[in-house]
């Protein structure tokens, strides 16, 4: 706040006519004071955490729709060492509970339990080191693949480099190129790293750090079949040591998930596991039939669409 407010300052002493254009120095001082919505951080840092979480009947609005609940009563929960998958439409609030769990809002109601503490009463950086979100748009730099993985934790050994890329399924790949882990990433197509292979090596990075909550939101809306196939291999692998959020808009991703939540409009519209919701014949089976994807196959069989 203090280094902004003397850049603010040095704006009004060097530039009057912008400060007049934009109606005065009452306003940016306004800004400058305005106060985060979220509370003050907590203090809870325990050395084990399970990763338990609980959404226990969550009403959340964002700040700027007031008028809008985004999440209305929603209950969730992520189980150490399972996958759960949250699929329902766009809009439906899916990200918005990634949000929450990263302590970028507050739920207006209801609560946020982590290992059965409110969230907010954990450290942010503590928080910051047990969750880790691999996104559609989860960025590899210009540089190794070595070091791509271990800006995840720059303090992490090659051993802990290697174990992350073998749970993301990326081990093979990584030692199969000219160089190896010192192979450089290119960052536009027609590099020698794969779409589906830079995100494997994106779910290594997220794994190096050890987190006790792993979200995967939407990571292979972009990919062809083959890569898709072996994204979920990565993901859907037994031992990621950690509860698992994947967020998915395609159900063929979510189908060897553990538990499967359908959100509809900020609301659990029906949860189990894959089979448990087909046999309800009920919106998830819907959408499974009209996705064809193979939901059909007998519960075990390889998934590879
Ligand atoms: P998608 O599958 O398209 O990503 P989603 O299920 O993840 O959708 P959210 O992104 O959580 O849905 O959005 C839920 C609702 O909240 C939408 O109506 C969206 O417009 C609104 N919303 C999302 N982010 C914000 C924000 N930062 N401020 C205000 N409204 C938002």
């Amino acid at each position: 706040d203090l280094q902004l407010s003397s850049a603010v300052e040095v704006v009004m002493l060097c530039y009057p006519s912008v400060m007049r254009a934009i109606g005065g120095s009452e306003k940016i001082f306004e800004y400058v004071d305005r106060q985060p919505h979220v509370p003050p951080e907590g203090t809870l840092a325990p050395q084990k955490l399970e990763g338990h979480v609980q959404f226990k009947n969550v009403i959340f609005t964002y700040p700027t729709r007031e008028d809008t609940p985004v999440l209305k009563g929603l209950s969730l929960e992520l189980r150490p060492g399972q996958i759960t998958a949250l699929v329902g439409a766009s809009g439906a609030g899916k990200s918005t509970c990634v949000s929450l769990l990263e302590r970028f809002y507050l739920p207006q109601e209801g609560e946020i339990l982590l290992d059965g503490q409110p969230l907010h009463s954990y450290k942010n950086q503590y928080l910051h080191d047990q969750i880790s979100v691999v996104s559609q748009e989860s960025v590899l730099f210009a540089r190794s693949v070595k070091e791509n993985i271990k800006y995840g934790r720059d303090d992490a050994t090659d051993e802990e480099m290697y174990r992350a890329a073998e749970l993301a399924k990326a081990h093979k790949f990584i030692s199969d190129l000219p160089n190896g882990y010192d192979t450089g990433i290119c960052r536009e197509k027609g590099g020698q790293v794969s779409g589906g292979q830079k995100q494997r090596i994106a779910i290594a990075r997220a794994l190096i750090r050890q987190p006790r909550i792993l979200v995967l939101d939407d990571a292979t809306s972009n990919l062809d079949t083959e890569s898709e196939h072996l994204v979920h291999q990565a993901l859907l692998n037994d031992s990621i040591p950690c509860s698992v959020l994947l967020i998915a808009h395609k159900l063929s991703t979510v189908a060897k998930a553990n538990h499967i939540v359908v959100l509809e409009e900020g609301k659990v519209l029906e949860e189990g596991s894959h089979v448990e919701l087909l046999e309800k014949g009920g919106t998830y089976a819907d959408l499974a039939n009209k996705q064809n994807t193979g939901f059909q196959r007998k519960e075990g069989e390889e998934l590879n669409n």
